[in-house]
């Protein structure tokens, strides 16, 4: 008798468990789910926490305690994923300057407003390539749920060599100038790489962000030219590669590209000057190009606003800018595989949306540079066992837009939708 009654308190206690198991439905005008290539039209996902439990045909009705979103009128897909971002900046003409008078929380204070931006941009993942070391707490807040943003995979401190594209001190007066090394992320040799990578895993970096080539905004002549030579690229990768870290290389020049390739790098940012033999190697080593065209449209644009850069870097922009689209569209072609990244910071955090344009206008199809943004960037993280898709498993990272984005991919700078880890933060 005394069991039946306690049998009886288990089910009652089950039954109102289950009944209070809160399930999240959104039905789907239009569903991209980025494993497949066609558009599949009026879909239900159902959401159980922060997991997609299910994806139906036709609108699947709620129980009484279900929430129901209706994007009827809408475009679902997988969170965006952007590769290539500066979460705690954006360029403007007092950006030299402001590295000798901002202390690390106005860093903060600022990269919270960007990160928020970027996640109502329809950015639920980005990978940060090098700021201060502030990029690392960010990403811890906002995990913690205290602040709102993308999840974050940070790169922390961008390792360079002496007088590359990555020395913060770069145009510093002598006094200023010092001699950074490992720990500040400037190395001059494989022993140098080494350490420079272990302080990134001590500091808390997720990714390592190399500058194989000059830059086009340090303050130095050239940007091009390669910056690293094959020892270090060496310490760097294979150093990298023990602490489990995927690998990035800025390079605009093609030697600088050709050896970071040849040194197993994992992917190549901006490319601008990327030669067929290049392209050969990429596709060979598995490498992947991050083509950031946005920054490149950017910078031409603003090489023309006198005093927005110092002088020295208005011929680099000049010469870079235009090349990128027009290499993304050969790489492209030419079968390399290409993840979605912008460089935003380099222009206004929340406008990562307009590279959609820019990869259809090179010769890319709607589809296929959604699924850069989606699924092929997790490839790249190596984060697509929880991330990238729409399926049974997922994380429930979801963003919608207005309208149809295969007919006309402007839908993509319009997200009016957005959920991250199952909560919804745009509706
Ligand atoms: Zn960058």
């Amino acid at each position: 008798m005394k069991k039946r009654i306690f049998y009886a308190i288990l089910m009652v206690a089950f039954t109102t468990f289950s009944l209070s198991a809160q399930r999240t439905i959104l039905h789907c005008g239009k569903l991209i789910d980025s494993k497949s290539d066609q558009v599949q039209n009026s879909m239900s996902i159902i959401i159980e926490g922060n997991v997609i439990t299910a994806v139906e045909s036709g609108y699947t009705k709620g129980k009484s305690n279900d929430t129901v979103i209706d994007l009827k009128d809408k475009t679902v897909m997988p969170g965006l994923m952007d590769m290539h971002v500066h979460i705690e900046g954006e360029s403007n003409p007092n950006r030299r300057l402001n590295q000798y008078i901002q202390n690390p929380a106005d860093v903060a204070y600022d990269a919270q407003v960007y990160a928020g931006r970027t996640l109502m941009a329809g950015f639920t993942t980005v990978r940060d390539l090098g700021g201060s070391g502030v990029n690392v707490s960010l990403r811890n807040a906002i995990n913690a749920g205290k602040v709102v943003g993308p999840r974050i995979y940070t790169a922390e401190k961008t390792i360079g060599t002496t007088g590359g594209h990555a020395d913060p001190t770069n145009g510093s007066n002598a006094h200023l100038m010092g001699d950074p090394g490992p720990k500040e992320g400037i190395i001059n040799s494989y022993d140098d790489a080494r350490k420079a990578i272990r302080q990134r895993y001590k500091n808390g970096a997720d990714v390592i962000k190399i500058t194989a080539t000059g830059g086009v905004l340090s303050v130095a002549k050239d940007g091009q030219g390669p910056q690293f030579q094959m020892d270090e690229l060496k310490g760097i990768v294979e150093t990298a590669k023990e602490y489990g870290f995927v690998t990035a290389a800025h390079a605009h020049g093609d030697e600088g590209m050709y050896r970071a390739v040849s040194a197993g790098i994992n992917s190549i940012e901006h490319g601008t000057f990327m030669s067929e033999r290049t392209m050969e190697k990429m596709i060979e080593m598995g490498t992947y190009y991050v083509p950031t065209i946005s920054a490149g449209k950017y910078v031409v644009e603003k090489a023309d606003v006198p005093g927005f850069f110092p002088p020295v870097v208005v011929p680099k922009a000049k010469a870079v800018g235009p090349q990128i689209q027009d290499t993304f569209a050969k790489a492209y072609a030419k079968g390399v595989k290409i993840a979605f990244g912008t460089d935003a910071g380099v222009f206004p955090h929340g406008d990562n949306g307009k590279e959609f344009i820019y990869l259809v206008e090179a010769g890319m199809p709607a589809m296929e540079a959604i699924k850069s943004a989606t699924i092929t960037a997790s490839q790249l993280l190596r984060i697509d066992d929880k991330f990238g898709t729409i399926e049974e498993g997922k994380m429930a990272d979801i963003v919608a837009v207005d309208g149809d984005p295969i007919k006309d991919i402007m839908a993509m700078t319009k997200v009016t939708f957005v959920m991250k880890d199952g909560k919804v933060f745009k509706q």
